[in-house]
């Protein structure tokens, strides 16, 4: 049985509780050795976030205080290059060996558009793709992704005994959170209380971001 580390990617603009149940759930129910946060540093989808990546980062780090069972991980703020996942993933490879299964963590939003991420082909190589139903994004019923998820499709147990290659579906609880909500309202004022950490919610009213 082979020992299992998770990596939830993301912009993280900011964390939020969305983020770190899923995280936390993971870890729980799929018996995860390791379950890292791994902010991205220059978004390959999407403009550059206006709050920098050292405070995206800072913003996990205080979120993750009180919790052991999560880490943050900054190997892609150590790249000034595109922060793109199989890079990501090689470099994972590269430092814990192939004796370890490898469980990238996507939400259905993320997922629908996988074939637009660089190298997506060759991802599952590296990686196990653990799809979580968020709400509002449904799995894609056609097209070269759904023929993808069609091929690779496993049950959970898979994860342990192969360390990538597999298209998993855990049925978790989620929470329907969006960092655009977050920074939307505080953007006009409004109180994102019990939506992200308070420590979080503290750091980004001191240093004044998204307004
Ligand atoms: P934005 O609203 O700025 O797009 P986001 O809230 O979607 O941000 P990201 O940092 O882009 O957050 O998300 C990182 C990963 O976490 C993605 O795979 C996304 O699908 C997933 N995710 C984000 N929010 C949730 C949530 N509430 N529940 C489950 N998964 C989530």
């Amino acid at each position: 049985m082979l020992s299992k580390i998770g990596i939830l990617g993301g912009t993280f603009d900011p964390v939020h509780h969305g983020h770190l149940r899923l995280a936390l759930e993971l870890r729980q129910t799929l018996g995860l050795s390791q379950m890292r946060l791994t902010p991205c540093h220059r978004p390959v989808h999407r403009g550059q976030p206006q709050v920098s990546s050292a405070q995206r980062a800072e913003m996990i780090r205080l979120a993750l205080m009180d919790c052991p069972e999560l880490t943050l991980d900054e190997r892609e703020l150590r790249r000034d290059e595109p922060s793109y996942t199989f890079d990501t993933l090689r470099s994972l490879r590269d430092e814990l060996g192939p004796d370890v299964s490898l469980l990238w963590a996507l939400g259905t939003d993320a997922f629908a558009a996988l074939d637009t991420w660089n190298r997506w082909q060759e991802l599952l190589d590296y990686t196990h793709l653990v799809v979580i139903e968020r709400p509002g994004f449904s799995l894609p019923q056609t097209g070269a992704v759904a023929e993808l998820l069609q091929r690779h499709r496993a049950p959970v147990t898979a994860l342990s005994e192969l360390p990538g290659g597999a298209i998993v579906l855990p049925s978790l609880r989620l929470l329907d959170i969006s960092a655009t909500d977050i920074r939307r309202q505080v953007a006009i004022g409004e109180s994102v209380q019990f939506l992200i950490p308070e420590s979080v919610r503290r750091y980004i009213l001191a240093e004044g971001l998204y307004r």
